[in-house]
This record gives structure tokens, C-alpha cells and sequence, in this order.
């Protein structure tokens, strides 16, 4: 099938809640995609992160391979072997939190709120969440991400939940009552434009919830498993979360979500108070294992600060030359390029010359290449990116 034969399968077949690209991929390899029409793409913004490590690693494939031939699921009745593997390299790179595993960052976002209520006192039901967030789709996260546009027509949401302004202290302890079970926050928010938290609102997050006997959760679906240059995003304040949300990387490529709360925490979840038939599958789990050890065994965590830092240097560079680039921020390899005007032509003009980027809250250029990126393919991206300024860019 071309192109053109699956888009008009699209129309007739598949529900049209996505805004797609007009092209159908059929093979990835490393940091690049491969259409239907042979059509090579330098992918800097694989599978909205989840191909964390590129696409089809190889460890990664081998593992599944093999799982494969082995059990790809058995229920959690039963112990499974390949999830406790898991959950003790997570636990073990975090801080020490017992693991709860699922399919999506929606549904550990569920536990994590579920947990939150469950955990703290029965007068504690409500949660705080920020501005510009995006924490899911389902009822409770979608009522979680405080973004208006997310929640038309789906009225009335969840109760219980107030929003607050990102990085405003002095908002957080106006909204701070003692009925609040938890803020949930993104370290650093993705969809909402690569914003990351001040320190000083991480530690005033952490205070509060001490303060109030509440839930610190930390929505690491984004920032997770590596992509900052550090295995948490977290790790890079001086604040540790009671309870944190994976997914989209876990798995490289396999549907996985993680929750991992403090064994204090995570002790209210009991047997019969959660569950999922899916969560921690062998398949996943052994797909998760090897994206850990992937990770280390080629140093990726380094390789992400330095080409996150290589990148900025290189987009800076195109500051200079392009007034539409305001500024850009992020850290590691969640990189947001603000404009001044809307991106979405810019993203369309990648495509046509081969690049993959995204573009979010209308003008912010989201560049999340795999944790495997080299310098020859920023460079690549980086003049790609340039023609498409010249061409689209200018304002003029
Ligand atoms: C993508 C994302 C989610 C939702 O994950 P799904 O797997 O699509 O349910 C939640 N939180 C953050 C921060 C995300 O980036």
C-alpha cells in the first residue's frame, strides 16, 4: 500500500481524532524512518518520545525476540519474573519506590492519583495541578491537565481538582488547603511548551505537601527514563517525589506505564484496590529491561546532556540569523524552540526536506531526538531546519 491507498483506508475506517502528517511509515531504524514510498526521515521526535532510544534498537528488539518465544503474557495472578527485574532497576535509579506497572502515562496517572487519595486521610480528596500541564486523556488526567481546550465538550469533569499557575509559589499556598490529597506536576511540562520548574517551586511543592500531609507526584511520562540527561527529571533538583508517573520510553517502542511510589506510599494499595490486566506483561517488561540496560551499557545518559547541550548551541546559532526564534529552553534532549509567530508551517516544510519535529501550544518547535542522537544527525536537523526558516520563516 502507498501513501495515498492508507490515508483513503483512513477515511473510510479509522476515527479522525488525530491531526496526522500525510505519510505512512513502515520501517524505523536508529534515528530514522523509512515511508511508504521510500522515503528516508531523520527523526527528531520519535514516537512523541517513546522511541527514547531510537527506533528498533537493537538490544531492545533482541529481548522482545526472545520473550517472545518464551510467555508474552501471563496474568497477575501469578509472579513475573521479567517485572520484578524491572522494578528493581527503576526502584533502583530512583529513590527506592516500589513499582506498580500498567500501559500508558494516562493510566499511571490514575494510580497515582487513586493512590493519593487511597493513602492520605479520608477528608483529603482534592488535587492540585498547573497551568499548561497535559497529564491524559481519561477522566481523571484529562480533569488533571489544565488546558481548557482539553476539556470542551467533555464537561462536567472529575470533581476535586484546582489548577494553579506553573512556578507561582505564592499561588500554590493560596490554593493549599487541608483537603488537598496531592499536586501532581511534570518536572519539566512537555506538550505545554518545555517549561521547566524552578528549583525553588519544586522545594515549595515538597514543603507544602509536608506541611499539609499531602502527595508530592511527579508526572515523569515526558521527562523520564533518561531524557534529561539524568535517569529522572527529578534528579536534577534536590527534591525527591513520594510517588512518580513513566511511560512513553520504559518500553522503547512496547506499550508500558509505571508508577512508583514510596514503600510507605505504596503499602495502601493493597490486593483488590488496583490493577490492570495488561500491566507489567513479560513482553513489556522484558523490553523495559532492555532499554535500562541499553542505556548504561552505552552511556546514553551523557550522550544526552552532551548533544542536548550541542543542540542548544546549534539552535542559538540559528537565533542569530532568524528573528522569529525567540529564544530557546529545555534540558538535555526536551528541547522547546519559542517563535514568535505560529510553527506548524515550519513542521510541514521539515517534512517535505526529511526532518521530523513536532511543534506544541502552537509556537513552541519541540526537538526530542532519541537518547542515541549524534552530532552528524543534529547538523543534519540543524541545516534541514534552516532551509525550512529561510523558505518558511522570514515573516517576510
Ligand atoms: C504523553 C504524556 C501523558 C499521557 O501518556 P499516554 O501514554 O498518552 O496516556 C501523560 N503525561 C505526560 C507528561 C505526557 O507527556
Amino acid at each position: 500500500m502507498n501513501t495515498q491507498e492508507v490515508m483513503g483506508l483512513y477515511d473510510q475506517f479509522v476515527i479522525g481524532n488525530y491531526g496526522r502528517l500525510p505519510r505512512a511509515i513502515v520501517r524505523g531504524e536508529g534515528n530514522y524512518l523509512y515511508d511508504a514510498e521510500g522515503n528516508k526521515i531523520l527523526d527528531m521526535f520519535p514516537g512523541w518520545a517513546v522511541s527514547g532510544i531510537g527506533h528498533c534498537h537493537p538490544h531492545v528488539v533482541e529481548a522482545i525476540r526472545k520473550q517472545a518465544g518464551e510467555l508474552l503474557h501471563i496474568d497477575n495472578t501469578f509472579y513475573i519474573p521479567q517485572q520484578a527485574q524491572l522494578a528493581k532497576l527503576v526502584s533502583e535509579r530512583g529513590f527506592g519506590g516500589k513499582c506498580f506497572f500498567c500501559n500508558s502515562g494516562a493510566e499511571a496517572n490514575e494510580a497515582a492519583l487513586k493512590l493519593a487519595r487511597r493513602h492520605t486521610k479520608p477528608e483529603k480528596y482534592k488535587f492540585i495541578t498547573a497551568e499548561r500541564s497535559f497529564h491524559g486523556r481519561t477522566f481523571a488526567t484529562v480533569t488533571a491537565t489544565a488546558q481548557p481546550k482539553y476539556h470542551e465538550g467533555f464537561l462536567p469533569l472529575l470533581p476535586g481538582f484546582s489548577y494553579v499557575p506553573f512556578n507561582d509559589i505564592d499561588a500554590l499556598q493560596e490554593a493549599f488547603t487541608d483537603e488537598v490529597a496531592a499536586v501532581m506536576i511534570e518536572p519539566i511540562q512537555g506538550e505545554g511548551g518545555i517549561h521547566p520548574a524552578t528549583p525553588e517551586y519544586m522545594h515549595a511543592i515538597r514543603e507544602l505537601c509536608d506541611a499539609h500531609g499531602a502527595m508530592m507526584i511527579l508526572d515523569e511520562v515526558q521527562t523520564g527514563m533518561g531524557r534529561t540527561g539524568r535517569w529522572f527529571g527529578y534528579q536534577h533538583y534536590d527534591v525527591v517525589p513520594d510517588i512518580l508517573t513513566l511511560a512513553k520510553a520504559l518500553g522503547g517502542g512496547v506499550a508500558i506505564g509505571a508508577m512508583m511510589a514510596r514503600p510507605q506510599v505504596a503499602a495502601s494499595l493493597v490486593p483488590g484496590t488496583h490493577a490492570s490486566t495488561f500491566g507489567g506483561n513479560p513482553l513489556a517488561c522484558a523490553a523495559g529491561v532492555a532499554v535500562v540496560e541499553a542505556i548504561e551499557s552505552e552511556h546514553l545518559l551523557e550522550n544526552a546532556s552532551a548533544m542536548g547541550d550541542y543542540a542548544v548551541e546549534k539552535i542559538n546559532q540559528l537565533k542569530a540569523k532568524y528573528p522569529l526564534i525567540d529564544h530557546v529552553r529545555g534540558k538535555g534532549l526536551m528541547i522547546g524552540i519559542q517563535l514568535t509567530e505560529a510553527g506548524a508551517a515550519i513542521v510541514a516544510a521539515c517534512l517535505e526536506r526529511g526532518l521530523r519535529i513536532n511543534c506544541t501550544q502552537g509556537n513552541v518547535l519541540r526537538i526530542m531526538p532519541s537518547m542515541t542522537v549524534t552530532k552528524d544527525q543534529i547538523d543534519e536537523a540543524m541545516s534541514i531546519l534552516d532551509q525550512a526558516l529561510v523558505v518558511q520563516g522570514t515573516g517576510s
